[in-house]
């Protein structure tokens, strides 16, 4: 199937269970009720919130059955689930044994597209354990640069299902997609996708690396002119190898050294495309400068390099990558640079939820204090510790897994001074950012990049960073 073919569903009288009440349960129960289907939503909680959000759609004649999301109604013919219901779950096994189809989100949003007569717009989509987000917003910036009317969808806070159902008329989509949303979106068809790296996350949902992977790659499936691969994470090229993909369809590569032909890279400073010209073998095109990326850290020119490809996929001209990259503003919590006290810098990466992330945020400073610590979701540290051992003026560890982390510091950096906090209330980051600042040096940086969940501590990574920036704003405003 092509990806511009729009497959219809007949919902008139189709019995669909949607799985979940929430953010992408209830406008799945709208859409479909609106189009003749006969819903039942289960939910698993049955508290005062759901409760409220039941009454909205029963209103509306949906069936809405809270505080049992495990049993299938037996006359289900299709099941539309929330993303982030673990696919072991009974009513998935229930769905299984009865042959009933079971889509996500995505895949609703995907064949719900151009049902209304519009020409529906093609996807650019980016998935990747790391720097999904970010790779999603610059693209948007790029694509923004070339005059395309265009957003930023998918896991990044925009539903999907807004965006292809919405009035507003795109030319062209920048989807960002997790392993979950993948999990359960069989048929999705991007134009052109990027599987940024792949390191373990998330193993407890999908059971495997292998069943994580296959999910990622599932992104790569039916593209139709560009598979974009990290050529420094082998995996990312081996999903693409087994891809089924359009005919015509080529693999491209990025990497952060010299390109080879069909691979954008970098040369002397500059961004280059060795891919979308005209004579690969002989020929480079300079797209932007790195000083255009923001921040320019490594992993994050790796990012700029995976949303050109997929921009020049879609056929975007040179200028425009550069200007869409000049106008990207990175979102809060990533690398985040929150103020200079003294010549310290006291930069804010509590995005880095995990090692994968917190590696390649270890790698963008010479000389750093390391504020780590939380929940370590089953990961190991030595690998991280090994790596940055040698960037590592001292470490503060707080959080309910920081003795992990003290215990791989002892094994591989012994002569690195590690102030363990022994607290996980909130309170503890302004002490952390104390202590940091007593190990820093001129012209370290302070780094909050934890390599753990903050649930520990916080209601989420946002919470963590903001009590960061906070601690640190005190302090410059004492020290002031
Ligand atoms: P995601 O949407 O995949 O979670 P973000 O763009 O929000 O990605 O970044 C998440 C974290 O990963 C940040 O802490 C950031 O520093 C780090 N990061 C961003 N890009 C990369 C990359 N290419 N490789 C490794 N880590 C990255």
């Amino acid at each position: 199937m092509g990806s511009q073919e729009v497959s219809t569903v007949d919902w008139q009288g189709k019995h669909v269970t949607v799985a979940g009440l929430g953010v992408s349960g209830i406008p799945a129960a709208r859409a479909l009720h609106e189009r003749g289907a006969l819903v039942t939503v289960v939910n698993d909680g049955d508290d005062e919130r759901s409760r409220a959000q039941a009454a909205e759609l029963e209103a509306l004649g949906v069936t809405v059955r809270l505080g049992d999301g495990a049993t299938l109604p037996p006359s289900t013919e299709l099941v539309v689930t929330a993303p982030g219901w673990q696919p072991d779950k009974p009513l998935f096994l229930a769905a299984a044994e009865a042959g009933v189809p079971v889509w996500g989100d995505v895949e609703l949003a995907w064949r719900l597209r151009g049902d209304d007569g519009r020409e529906p717009a093609p996807w650019l989509a980016v998935t990747g354990t790391n720097g999904k987000t970010t790779t999603v917003r610059m693209l948007a910036s790029i694509l923004e640069a070339a005059g395309l009317r265009t957003a930023a969808v998918g896991n990044i806070g925009v539903s999907l299902l807004d965006a292809v159902l919405g009035e507003t008329e795109y030319d062209v989509l920048a989807v960002e997609l997790s392993s979950y949303q993948l999990h359960w979106a069989p048929s999705l068809r991007a134009h052109s996708a990027a599987v940024l790296n792949l390191a373990p996350d998330h193993l407890d949902w999908h059971g495997s690396m292998e069943a994580y992977a296959a999910d990622k790659g599932r992104v790569y499936e039916g593209n139709t002119v560009a598979c974009v691969y990290n050529a420094a994470d082998r995996a990312t090229e081996d999903l693409v190898r087994e891809a089924d993909v359009e005919e015509g369809c080529r693999a491209i590569g990025f990497t952060l050294g010299t390109p080879g032909p069909s691979q954008l890279g970098v040369v002397d400073g500059l961004l280059v495309d060795r891919a979308f010209v005209a004579d690969r073998q002989k020929q480079a095109q300079e797209l932007a400068e790195v000083a255009d990326v923001n921040p320019p850290a490594p992993h994050n020119v790796a990012n700029a390099l995976a949303a050109a490809a997929l921009a020049r996929a879609f056929g975007v001209e040179p200028a425009a990558v550069r200007d869409g990259l000049r106008a990207f503003r990175p979102d809060a919590h990533r690398i985040e640079h929150v103020a200079d006290i003294g010549e310290v810098a006291y930069v804010d990466d509590s995005k880095a939820t995990n090692t994968h992330a917190t590696e390649a945020s270890l790698a963008a400073y010479d000389s750093i204090v390391w504020i780590a610590g939380g929940l370590a979701k089953g990961a190991t540290f030595d690998e991280l510790v090994t790596g940055a051992a040698k960037r590592l003026r001292g470490v503060v560890l707080m959080g309910a897994d920081r003795a992990l982390i003290h215990e791989a510091l002892t094994r591989h950096a012994p002569d690195v001074p590690v102030v363990d906090l022994d607290r996980t209330d909130t309170g503890a980051m302004s002490e952390a950012v104390a202590r940091a600042a007593e190990l820093a040096r001129p012209g370290d940086t302070v780094l909050l990049a934890p390599a753990c969940a903050s649930m520990d501590m916080f209601t989420n990574y946002n919470k963590r960073g903001e009590a960061f920036a906070d601690a640190v704003r005190a302090r410059a405003d004492e020290t002031a």
